[in-house]
């Protein structure tokens, strides 16, 4: 089907939301962007765009600015907690030869779309909260202030708590996972290289890598718990219960935990791959169709494929119908694929004790993994 000048009202300025609403506005839509936040700012901390984001993002004509605000990573490694010991080297241009992995900061990787769809004249709403949705062929979306509108086409790009998912889904009960993360970010005193270390200890694992030219580092630091906090992205915690929750943890850990002065907490849940992508001319893309744990960092790479095989399948489709059918095929098993490998990856960086493992799995490691050695 002809995208141009079809009106498409897309819910949601984040990641998903923006990459959609310059993939349509590149096939001659008129986009309408609504948003809740006051200003698309600063928030979020460090995102990693694997390859499969790179390509969307290269295709949708920024590779140069993504390479322009990012690091480019070169390897993965894994370490010991106690004194850092390096434990296994993933080295990213040996496994995806000619292939860009990035770390980037959220706020830069918004920036750069946001930039992008205002030069193309995409209309960017603020302090437009969606209340509610009515989903039929010409479905009616509504605004906490009162307002109404609709499209041709409406997107729910609208993120972990989407009213959109809900309007085609029902609401669901997310499980919590038994994990909760603290996100920081601290000045690279020590010039660390471009790769993600993940130190592993006993119920715990924390992941960091530098970002913007190396100037800042990213921290996610991940526990076992039993009480959970909230789901949120900007709950703040006080550094002291990260440093004391991570205590004991040494090499460069130690002291860019002491380096932290302002961090966020959340609570980390499993929510189901929605069933239903789409009904009438509402469509909804990224977390607010599966949102991800983060132990693959496939979230925004994901809703960045989404946004571009929803205007593909558009594009290549009779009808708008036959389209979003299109999508949702080629999309929800393999998000659900890689929401379950992020899943079945939640422990694999937390140590146990090793008479808790299966006889076999200790000779073969020869206790060089055990807690009490690293
Ligand atoms: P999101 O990026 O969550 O975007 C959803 C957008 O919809 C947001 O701008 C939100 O304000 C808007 N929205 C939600 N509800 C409504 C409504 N009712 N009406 C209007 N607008 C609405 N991932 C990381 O790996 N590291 C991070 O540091 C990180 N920080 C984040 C910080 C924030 C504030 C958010 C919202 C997400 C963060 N994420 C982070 C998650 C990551 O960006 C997403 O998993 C991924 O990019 C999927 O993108 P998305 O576009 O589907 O959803």
């Amino acid at each position: 089907m002809k995208l141009k000048d079809q009106k498409i009202t897309i819910i949601g300025a984040g990641i998903g939301g923006l990459a959609a609403a310059l993939a349509f506005s590149q096939q001659g839509a008129k986009v309408t962007v609504l948003e809740q936040a006051d200003a698309i700012a600063e928030v979020g901390a460090g995102i990693q765009v694997s390859p499969n984001g790179v390509a969307v993002l290269r295709a949708l004509g920024l590779a140069d600015d993504l390479a322009w605000c990012s690091q480019r990573g070169r390897a993965v490694v894994l370490r010991s907690h106690r004194y850092g010991r390096e434990v296994l080297r993933l080295d990213l241009d040996h496994y995806s030869p000619g292939q860009n992995f990035y770390f980037v900061h959220r706020a830069d990787l918004i920036g750069l779309l946001a930039d992008a769809v205002r030069r193309r004249g995409v209309r960017v709403r603020l302090l437009q909260k969606v209340d509610r949705i009515s989903v039929a062929q010409r479905s009616v979306v509504h605004l906490a202030n009162g307002a109404q509108c609709g499209g041709d086409l409406v997107v729910g790009a609208d993120g972990l708590h989407s009213r959109a998912r809900i309007a085609l889904n029902g609401a669901s009960a997310p499980r919590f996972t038994g994990q909760v993360a603290w996100r920081a970010t601290v000045a690279n005193l020590n010039n660390h290289p471009p790769e993600a270390q993940v130190y592993m200890g006993p119920g715990r694992h924390l992941v960091t890598y530098p970002l913007r030219d190396g100037g800042l580092m990213n921290l996610v630091a991940v526990q076992e718990r039993k009480g959970w906090a909230e789901e949120s992205w900007s709950h703040k915690d006080d550094p002291e219960n990260l440093r004391a929750a991570f205590a004991g943890f040494g090499g460069h850990a130690a002291g860019l935990l002491e380096q932290v002065e302002d961090v966020a907490l959340w609570g980390l849940f499993r929510h189901p791959v929605a069933d239903h992508w789409h009904k009438g001319n509402l469509a909804i893309l990224g977390d607010a169709a599966h949102p991800t744990l983060p132990f693959m960092a496939q979230g925004a790479n994901l809703a960045l494929e989404d946004s571009w095989v929803l205007v593909d399948a558009l594009r290549s489709a009779a009808t708008l119908e036959e389209g979003l059918a299109s999508y949702q095929l080629r999309r929800r098993e393999r998000a659900a694929k890689v929401v379950d490998a992020a899943t079945g990856n939640a422990w694999k960086y937390h140590l146990r004790q090793p008479l808790a493992w299966p006889a076999h799995q200790i000779l073969r490691l020869g206790g060089r993994l055990a807690p009490e050695r690293m």
